[in-house]
């Protein structure tokens, strides 16, 4: 593992001219808004930086993209000098950007899941931060120290607030710290609009993606007592709802509402054997583990994996693999 100061002592280095982020497919709040303001910044330091991206950006996320994202299929990239992964631990996570990545001349990893190992060249992985949006506000911090610029500016804070916002619903789960609040009043110091950030996240979804919520919501099964919840999105569903997979975000945090529902399980059909589980867990169980088991990752109390099969067969594991480790829980 490395410091901070080092990782910002390299990027400001003089050859690293061309650096390159990479946020894990289906970029959340915390994958583009941590790495949109880090791309702010290497941009305003004389840097060429760019956030490589392979699929669409969800429409209540895209405000925080100020022509930082080029998709990897439109560009001719070359070799950069520094590949950043953002947000997770592995090239797995963006399969069709890995070869890119590996003719990087230099490789870091800036994430906080408990399941990423530091595997690359220099490596900060911090399982205590609630969002890698914290990790990018003390990196920043360090290229101000080092380079003696102020580079904070609103723009910088909206792209924070989300990246913290969104990865801690709203300061409300128990990975919220006081480190994330006291960045949210550092932010607002600094003239960031906070409220407004809030507003197109969460204030501004089509119509479709409330009859996506409602058909969801429709097929959920509670299972083991009533201590778990699971519910598919079908592409069947997506074209009845005219509706786009990134709307199926936040499904599981309404499952997991449920008085008394521990662990909420959302399968998500992006083809007819490519099934990705969304996995919440309120108060005790470790869907980590239980995501690490079919090759996945992610929190303790939020992960996920990809599964190969149909999505009823998905299901069907699913529920096998949730009631048992609710089972060991009781134990
Ligand atoms: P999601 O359900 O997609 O919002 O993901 C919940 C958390 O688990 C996020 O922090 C993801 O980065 C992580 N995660 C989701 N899918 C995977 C996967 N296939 N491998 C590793 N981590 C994942
Ligand atoms: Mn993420
Ligand atoms: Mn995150």
């Amino acid at each position: 593992m490395n410091t901070l100061k080092e990782i910002a002592k390299m990027l400001l280095k003089a050859q690293n001219e061309k650096i390159l982020l990479f946020p894990h497919v289906n970029m959340d709040g915390d994958a583009l808004g941590s790495s949109a303001a880090l791309c702010s910044v290497l941009q305003k330091l004389g840097k060429t930086a760019y956030i490589l991206t392979e699929d669409d950006t969800a429409y209540n996320i895209e405000f925080l993209d100020r022509g930082y994202c080029v998709r990897v299929d439109e560009t001719t990239v070359g070799t950069p000098d520094v590949c950043i992964c953002m947000d997770c631990g592995s090239t797995d996570r963006f399969a069709a950007r890995a070869e890119v990545f590996e003719n990087g001349a230099v490789s870091v990893c800036i994430d906080h899941h408990i399941t990423s190992k530091p595997i690359f060249d220099m490596n900060y992985i911090d399982g205590s931060a609630a969002a890698t949006g914290e990790i990018v506000y003390d990196l920043i911090k360090e290229l101000e120290n080092a380079s003696g610029r102020t580079l904070f500016d609103a723009e910088i804070g909206e792209a924070i607030f989300a990246a913290i916002a969104t990865d801690t619903g709203n300061f409300q789960y128990s990975n919220t710290t006081e480190k994330s609040h006291l960045i949210a009043a550092a932010l607002l110091k600094i003239g960031t609009d906070e409220s407004g950030v809030c507003v197109k996240i969460y204030q501004n979804a089509k119509l479709s993606r409330i009859k996506l919520n409602a058909a969801a919501v429709d097929n959920m099964k509670l299972f083991a007592d009533g201590r778990a919840a699971i519910a598919t999105v079908t592409q069947d569903m997506i074209d009845a709802c005219d509706a786009e997979m990134s709307e199926a975000d936040g499904i599981a945090e309404t499952m997991r509402n449920i008085r008394g529902v521990e662990i909420s399980v959302l399968l998500k059909e992006y083809g007819r054997d490519e099934v990705k589980v969304s996995m919440r867990a309120k108060s005790y169980a470790d869907v980590a583990k239980i995501a690490a088991g079919f090759g996945g990752g992610g929190h303790v109390r939020a992960a996920g994996c990809t599964l190969r099969m149909k999505i009823s067969e998905a299901e069907k594991i699913m529920t096998e693999a949730v009631s048992e480790a609710l089972q060991k829980e009781m134990q």
